[in-house]
């Protein structure tokens, strides 16, 4: 039965971190909610996410976790990172810590265990879940989506009021969308991807390394992270070019690419020669290196997150960014607020749509703008003297 827009009934598409968050607070509001998410229920059979193991979790996230009821539960997972410990050619290493204290961190959580945490707390409050529904087409003018069953290919059906495009980058809502009028949306690739590796525990079940920072590698045109996980392995993610850049005046010495790093024997001697306080932590170099995926990197761009009153896009379907500002997630965690807000605000949705977009268009733009900024930073700038000397008269 199609649902009418007068309904309080929303219809949520994906229910990873933004679609979870974005169904708990509408529920909190008194709205009836559905959400169809693709993949199979990870409280049942694991997480799939395919993708950044954790992630950085800053104050922007924090704040709509809190209004969800979620903070203590995410919380008591999260792993503090005090800043940034830098990790120099020499072996030299230093903290640049993000703030004056402990009141100034960020903190690292795993995607996973993030989405189970979510998912329970968006049910209990009374989300109706669908899982293995994958949107697969959109009736805007009878207000029907219809879904595909990932594991038998079955088609279902449902009616809707409004639909809220949680689906990620690839989000299929935003290609229906697309057919009815130009979003204006373009994907700029950086050129540049990335593959995670894994630093286990030490022998006593201990950290390997300081526990309570981000830790960076820089090398100029590239450079590896890691971040803690609270089962004290850290997720390493090195990021490279795509393809080999020529060092000015060096042709000899180019810089290390995904062209020339192909195998674990590459991987191995790249880090011999750049990463190499990190090489002995990582024992499965060579097989994570080979078996784990590589990931693109792209900035998504779009003029229109709305089609009138039928349907918006909010978190990566709408403005999918580069990682280095760890911002993505927090982003989309505070669309989830600004939409739900805007939904209560306004009894007329399309109007709302557009309030939403009005206010969280511009700041997306702008955090997409600083997350590619921070890759040169953090790959360049982080171990230059100017700036070590900047940061330590900024905090005398
Ligand atoms: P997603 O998390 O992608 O969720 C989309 C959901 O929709 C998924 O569950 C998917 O299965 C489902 N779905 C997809 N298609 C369909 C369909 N057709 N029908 C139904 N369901 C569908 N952000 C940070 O804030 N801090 C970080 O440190 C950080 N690090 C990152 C590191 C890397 C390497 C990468 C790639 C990203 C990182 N991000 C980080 C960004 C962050 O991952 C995203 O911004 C965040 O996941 C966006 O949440 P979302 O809910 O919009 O999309």
């Amino acid at each position: 039965m199609p649902h009418s827009p007068n309904d309080r009934h929303i219809t949520i598409i994906g229910a990873g971190l933004a679609g979870a968050v974005l169904a708990t607070l509408l529920v909190k509001r008194g709205w009836s909610v559905d959400v169809y998410e693709k993949r199979g229920d990870p409280r049942l059979k694991g997480y799939e996410g395919g993708r950044s193991i954790n992630l950085a979790l800053a104050e922007r996230g924090r704040h709509a976790l809190r209004l969800a009821g979620a903070d203590d539960a995410v919380m008591a997972q999260a792993v503090m990172m005090r800043g940034r410990m830098v990790h120099f050619l020499d072996g030299r290493t230093d903290l640049q810590r993000y703030g004056r204290d402990d009141s100034e961190v960020i903190w690292s959580v795993h995607r996973g265990e993030l989405n189970v945490i979510l998912l329970d707390i968006a049910e209990r409050a009374g989300a109706r879940l669908y899982f293995n529904r994958g949107l697969s087409g959109v009736a805007f003018d009878t207000r029907l989506a219809r879904f595909t069953d990932p594991r038998d290919g079955s088609s279902h059906e449902a009616g809707f009021a409004s639909l809220v495009g949680a689906d990620g980058a690839g989000s299929a809502l935003r290609t229906a969308m697309a057919t009815q009028g130009e979003l204006g949306e373009r994907t700029e690739f950086l050129g540049h991807s990335y593959k995670e590796l894994e630093i286990p525990p030490s022998a006593d079940g201990s950290f390997s390394i300081e526990p309570n920072a981000l830790h960076i590698w820089p090398r100029g045109r590239y450079m590896c992270i890691a971040l803690p996980n609270d089962e004290r392995t850290f997720t390493v993610t090195l990021f490279l070019p795509n393809d080999d850049l020529p060092n000015e005046g060096q042709p000899q010495n180019r810089t290390p690419s995904f062209a020339s790093v192909r195998t674990g024997v590459d991987a191995r001697a790249l880090f011999e020669r750049d990463f190499a306080d990190a090489l002995p932590l990582i024992p499965k170099l060579e097989h994570d290196f080979e078996h784990n995926p590589t990931g693109l990197l792209a900035t998504l761009y779009l003029d229109r997150w709305h089609l009138d009153d039928h349907a918006v896009l909010l978190g990566d379907a709408a403005h999918a960014m580069v990682p280095f500002h760890g911002q993505g997630m927090n982003c989309a965690f505070e669309d989830c607020v600004a939409l739900a807000e805007h939904l209560d605000a306004q009894h007329d949705r399309a109007a709302a749509f557009a309030a939403f977009q009005a206010e969280r268009l511009p700041n997306a733009r702008a955090i997409q703008a600083m997350a590619l900024e921070n890759y040169l930073e953090m790959r360049d700038r982080v171990d230059d003297d100017d700036y070590l000397l900047q940061r330590a008269l900024e905090h005398s």
